[in-house]
């Protein structure tokens, strides 16, 4: 029997604002009080897995054992295929770029430039199958844990197609679907999401009869 999320705080293992309102929203129907790690001043670790499952542990763990409150983490990417599952954890890392000096920040049109480059280095007939990944953690602070894996299968198209989105959105059409993830409204996608697949799996399990 997996250990369930009780009425307790729940510390919610991201800086990002973003991803702290999408997930306080899907839980908030749960009864949670979600609270962000970034909130509470806790150390951001350092992803030093090779696998979102890995990554995704590494930051519920870190967050549940300086909070002492169960946290939840998550970590997603971009899986090619032809390119062995790259980048695959290193999603976000092929689009840093110096901007100038001392400023980085994140380039997606060269993320998916050089995804894409890869792509046609193998020839015409390279398959371009990918995979959306996501994965969410949930750790309490005496080291129990629980993971919910998410996916969403497609192809690659270029050029990148839609202004929606984020990421590798522009690129990335899903199984049975004609638009980009770009193109899609945002309802849409996060019906058919990698990251819809993985919470509808944890609010099964955490929250179900
Ligand atoms: P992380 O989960 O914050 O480490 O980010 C992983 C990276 O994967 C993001 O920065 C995005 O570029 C990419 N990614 C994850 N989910 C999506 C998605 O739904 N659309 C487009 N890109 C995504």
């Amino acid at each position: 029997m997996t250990r369930r999320l009780g009425s307790e705080r729940l510390v919610i293992a991201t800086h990002n604002a973003g991803k702290l309102r999408e997930i306080s929203a899907l839980l908030g129907p749960f009864g949670l009080d979600c609270v962000s790690a970034g909130d509470l001043g806790l150390p951001e670790p350092e992803e030093t897995g090779t696998t979102f499952v890995e990554n995704a542990l590494i930051k519920a763990r870190a967050a549940a054992e300086a909070s002492g409150l169960p946290a939840l983490a998550d970590d997603s990417g971009l899986s090619v295929d032809a390119l062995g599952g790259r980048p695959g954890v290193y999603t976000a890392d092929w689009a840093e770029r110096q901007w100038f000096e001392g400023d980085p920040g994140r380039d997606w049109y060269m993320a998916m430039g050089k995804v894409e480059g890869m792509l046609q280095a193998l020839g015409p007939a390279a398959e371009r199958a990918a995979q959306f990944n996501c994965v969410l953690a949930v750790a309490w602070p005496d080291g129990e844990s629980a993971v919910y894996e998410g996916v969403v299968r497609g192809s690659l198209v270029w050029p990148p197609r839609g202004l929606r989105g984020f990421g590798y959105d522009p690129v990335f059409v899903a199984q049975g679907r004609a638009e980009t993830f770009g193109e899609m409204d945002p309802e849409a996608k996060h019906a058919i999401s990698h990251r819809a697949d993985a919470f509808a799996k944890l609010v099964t399990e955490q929250f179900g009869d």
